[in-house]
Order: structure tokens, then C-alpha cells, then sequence
């Protein structure tokens, strides 16, 4: 009897995996396409000052809809990308286009402080990475400074041939700001704050989820919140989505908050119209244009 099972949910096990495998290459030959084409947008997700109820920044997600796929959410394409290599060219566009949007953003007037590019561990310790990455600064006329890479943990683990605390401080060195991007949702968080050169920590959102009705959870939030304000860290917290959880965030001492409590994801239309509502255009470019 206990063999038969085992027979039956190994077959279900093969087909399971059968499936997901001819997903992935699928996903793997559209994505290609997409990226060649130039088929893949971005939105952009205001982050919000909570305090002075300005927009300082915003992070840049991808977005797909494939012809025949439809929609593909970021999660399943960005893995299959992280898989099968195409995370490289597809990271380097999105780069791009974030940079040429911010310029884009401070050409108009519309006062933005900088801009969030997720970056995943394959595409940093890429040989050509670093060099790519300051040909984007060049060819865009883009201040290192108000760019910032999101980096989740899973990059210390990701190589063991290359040394990621090198990679990032590197980065670093360019003028570039680092974000830990998911805090608290990887490994042993707290000594890659001391070991990588961090200056934003991202509170991952199911810390904020919930947080109204949960003591512990609070707790835990306004411990890291004050911790990483011990080590001139600064942080946001992602994913609120009410305003009783942006009040507990400001009143831990936290005020950069992104979440749909302000605003989901927008296309680049929809952030120039954000952007001009919460923050003012600057009278002069206004004037001009
Ligand atoms: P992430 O970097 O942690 O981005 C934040 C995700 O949380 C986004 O999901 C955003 O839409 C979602 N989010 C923000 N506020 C809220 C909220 O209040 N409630 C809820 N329920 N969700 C919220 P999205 O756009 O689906 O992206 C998922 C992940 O895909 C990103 O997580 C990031 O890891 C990855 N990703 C997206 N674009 C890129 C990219 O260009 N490059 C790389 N390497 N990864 C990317
Ligand atoms: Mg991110
Ligand atoms: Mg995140
Ligand atoms: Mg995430």
C-alpha cells in the first residue's frame, strides 16, 4: 500500500515538475524576445516622507504582458531570468531606463530625490556589471548619488567565487547608495549590517502586515528601526497599506514609507501626475515648459 502511494505521488511529484520546467522554458524564450524587442515597462512606486508628506523617491519595478503568456508577474519572470542568464541584459535596461526616467522626472521640475533599481546577485557579480553600470551614469548624465540599488541577502550566498562585500563596495565607492532590500525575511540579518557597505535598510512588508494588531510585531519593528538608527542606517518601511500602520511606523521614529496606503506602482505618466500633486512643480521649469 505505502508503495503504491509513493508510486502514485511520485508520478504527481515527475508531472508537477514536468510542468514547471516547460513554464520556465517557455517564460525563457518569450522573455528573450520581450527583452530584444524592448517589450518589458517599468512602474515606478512613490517613497513617501510621511512626515512632511512629500515624495523622496520611488523604487522601479518591471513589468511584462507577453502576447501569448499575458501578464507575467515580476516574481516568476525575474526568477526565470535569475536562472537562465537573461536577468543580465534585462537588469541592464532597467537600469537605463530608471536613470533616463529620473532625468526625465528632474527635467521636468518635479523634485525627486533619487531612485530605487532592484538588482539581483547574478547581475551584480556579472564581470561586466561595474563597468556597464558607469556607462549608464555617463550616457544618462545620472548623479551616483541619487541612485539606489536594492539588494536583498541572498546575494552573500550566491557565489562562492566572488566576494559580494567586494562587488558592493565598489558600487559604493561609484558614489552609489545601497538598500537591503526585504530585511529580516533572510539569514542571520544582523552581522551583513556591520560587514556590507548599507545605507538603507527595507523593512520587508510582512513585518507591516497585520502590524495594528500585533504587540510582537511592533516591538520587532521599532527595535530595528532604532537599532539601524544607531548605525546611521536609514530606513523604509514596504508595504503599508493603512494609515493606522504609517502612524505606528512614524511614531517608531521610521518616516519613509512605500506602500499602497500612498500609491501602488505607476506607469511613468501616472508618477509624473503623483509626483506634481504631492511635491509642486518647481515654477521655473514650469514656466518653461
Ligand atoms: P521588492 O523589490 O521587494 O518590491 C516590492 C514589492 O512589493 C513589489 O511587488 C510591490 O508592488 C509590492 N508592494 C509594495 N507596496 C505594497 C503593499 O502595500 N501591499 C502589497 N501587497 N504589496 C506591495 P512586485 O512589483 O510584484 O515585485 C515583486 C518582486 O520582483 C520585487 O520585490 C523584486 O524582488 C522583483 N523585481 C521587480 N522588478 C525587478 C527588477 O527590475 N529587477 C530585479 N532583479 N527584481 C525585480
Ligand atoms: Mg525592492
Ligand atoms: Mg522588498
Ligand atoms: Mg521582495
Amino acid at each position: 500500500q505505502a508503495k503504491a502511494d509513493s508510486g502514485a505521488s511520485y508520478r504527481f511529484f515527475a508531472t508537477r515538475m514536468n510542468e514547471q520546467a516547460a513554464r520556465a522554458s517557455q517564460i525563457e524564450i518569450c522573455l528573450r524576445q520581450a527583452i530584444d524587442k524592448g517589450e518589458l515597462h517599468l512602474n515606478f512606486q512613490p517613497i513617501v516622507d510621511y512626515e512632511k508628506n512629500r515624495v523622496v523617491s520611488c523604487e522601479t519595478l518591471a513589468r511584462w504582458t507577453d502576447p501569448k503568456l499575458g501578464v507575467v508577474p515580476p516574481t516568476e519572470f525575474i526568477k526565470v531570468a535569475e536562472d537562465c542568464g537573461l536577468i543580465v541584459p534585462l537588469g541592464e535596461q532597467v537600469l537605463r531606463e530608471a536613470c533616463e526616467f529620473f532625468q526625465s522626472c528632474n527635467r521636468n521640475g518635479l523634485q525627486l530625490d533619487g531612485i530605487s533599481v532592484n538588482i539581483s546577485p547574478r547581475q551584480c557579480r556579472d564581470a561586466d556589471f561595474l563597468p556597464r553600470l558607469r556607462e549608464i551614469l555617463d550616457g544618462t548624465g545620472m548623479d551616483p548619488a541619487r541612485l539606489q540599488l536594492e539588494v536583498t541577502e541572498s546575494v552573500m550566498f550566491d557565489d562562492q567565487r566572488v566576494n559580494p562585500v567586494e562587488i558592493l563596495e565598489a558600487i559604493s565607492n561609484l558614489g552609489i547608495k545601497i538598500s537591503l532590500d526585504d530585511f529580516g525575511t533572510g539569514y542571520s540579518s544582523l552581522s551583513y549590517l556591520k560587514r556590507l557597505p548599507i545605507d538603507t535598510l527595507k523593512i520587508d512588508r510582512t513585518f507591516i502586515m497585520g502590524l495594528e494588531r500585533d504587540v510582537d510585531g511592533q516591538a520587532l519593528v521599532q527595535a530595528i528601526i532604532s537599532m539601524a538608527g544607531s548605525l546611521h542606517i536609514e530606513v523604509v518601511c514596504e508595504g503599508a497599506e493603512t494609515h493606522e500602520q504609517c502612524e505606528l511606523i512614524h511614531s517608531f521614529g521610521c518616516s519613509l514609507i512605500q506602500g499602497y496606503s500612498f500609491s501602488r506602482p505607476l506607469s511613468g505618466v501616472d508618477f509624473h501626475r503623483y509626483l506634481a500633486k504631492m511635491n509642486g512643480v518647481d515654477s521655473v521649469a514650469a514656466r518653461a515648459g
